[in-house]
């Protein structure tokens, strides 16, 4: 298998496949725009740049946190306030 050397020039680059039913199954495409995750410490959905996650660590060893979480841990406010 050759990787392509940007895959973009295809349209699809990865996707979520799910099945529905033994004849059915949804393919999902993912992009920058429609990946979340939930904020570990408040439960917030948080939208995730896959990128930035892939330069970091991987999917499963990397929480993303919410805007507010991430302000309070860095400054020690809460921007709700
Ligand atoms: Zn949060």
């Amino acid at each position: 298998m050759v990787q392509a050397e940007d895959g973009r020039r295809n349209g699809i680059m990865f996707y979520v496949k799910e099945t529905v039913s033994d004849s059915m199954d949804v393919t999902i495409e993912i992009n920058d725009e429609n990946v979340f995750c939930r904020c570990p410490r408040c439960g917030d959905e948080v939208q995730v740049d896959l990128q930035e996650i892939l330069k970091e660590g991987d999917l499963f060893g990397t929480a993303v946190l919410c805007e507010n979480c991430s302000l309070r841990l860095m400054g020690g406010y809460d921007i709700d306030e």
